[in-house]
C-alpha cells in the first residue's frame, strides 16, 4: 500500500499556546458558573484534556459518541453511538468539538441536545474549516480555522491512525510518508 505524506500544520507547541488563551476565553464568558465540557468523540480527546486544565473553576465532563466520517470526505450521515450519562437539562453545555468542516455533525448534535433544555448551549471547535460550510451553525470558540486539507494528528484521524501525534499535520495522499 502507498503511504501519504505528512507536513506538519500547527506545531504542538504553538497549539498549547492558543489553548491557554481559549481557556481563559472560556472562562471570562461564563463568569463564575459551571460549564458542562461535552467532547464530541473521538477525534476531540487530546483537546478536551488540555482544555479542560486551561479553564480554571467548576467544569464537568461528558462524552458523546458519533459516526459521521468515513474516509476523506463528509458524508453527512450522523448516528449516535454513545449518549451522555447525564442529564444536562438546566446546565451550561459546551460542546466541544475537533474540527467543524460541513457544519452537519455539529448541527446534528445541536439539535438533538436542544430538546434537552440546557440553560446555554455553546460550541469549541478546535479547528474550523469554513470553506466547506453548508449548513449556517454559530460557532462561539475557534482554535485554529484551517484551509481546505485533510489534516490528522491531535485527536485527528486517517482511518483510526494519526491520533496520538502531538501536533496537527496535513495529509498528502500518496508519496513516501515522514
Ligand atoms: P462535518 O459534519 O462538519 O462536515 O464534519 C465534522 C467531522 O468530520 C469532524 O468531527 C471530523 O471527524 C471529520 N473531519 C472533517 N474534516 C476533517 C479533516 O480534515 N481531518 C479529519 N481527520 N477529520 C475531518
Amino acid at each position: 500500500m502507498i503511504e501519504g505524506r505528512l507536513t506538519t500544520l500547527i506545531a504542538a507547541e504553538e497549539i498549547a499556546a492558543r489553548i491557554e488563551v481559549l481557556g481563559q476565553e472560556i472562562r471570562e464568558h461564563y463568569g463564575d458558573k459551571t460549564i458542562v465540557l461535552v467532547a464530541v468523540m473521538r477525534g476531540s480527546f487530546m483537546f478536551l484534556a488540555d482544555l479542560a486544565r486551561a479553564i480554571s473553576g467548576s467544569v464537568e465532563i461528558g462524552f458523546l459518541g458519533v459516526s459521521s466520517y468515513k474516509g476523506t470526505s463528509s458524508t453527512g450521515n450522523v448516528r449516535i453511538t454513545h449518549d451522555l450519562g447525564d442529564e444536562i437539562a438546566g446546565a451550561h453545555v459546551l460542546l466541544v468539538e475537533d474540527i467543524v468542516d460541513t457544519g452537519l455533525t455539529i448541527s446534528f448534535i445541536r439539535e438533538l441536545l436542544e430538546v434537552r433544555k440546557p440553560a446555554s448551549l455553546q460550541l469549541v471547535t478546535f479547528l474550523d474549516k469554513p470553506v466547506n460550510r453548508t449548513v449556517d451553525i454559530p460557532v462561539e470558540f475557534v482554535g485554529f480555522s484551517v484551509p481546505d486539507h485533510f489534516v490528522v494528528g491531535y485527536g485527528l484521524d486517517l482511518d483510526q491512525r494519526y491520533r496520538n501525534l502531538p501536533y496537527l499535520a496535513i495529509y498528502h495522499p500518496g508519496g513516501e510518508e515522514k
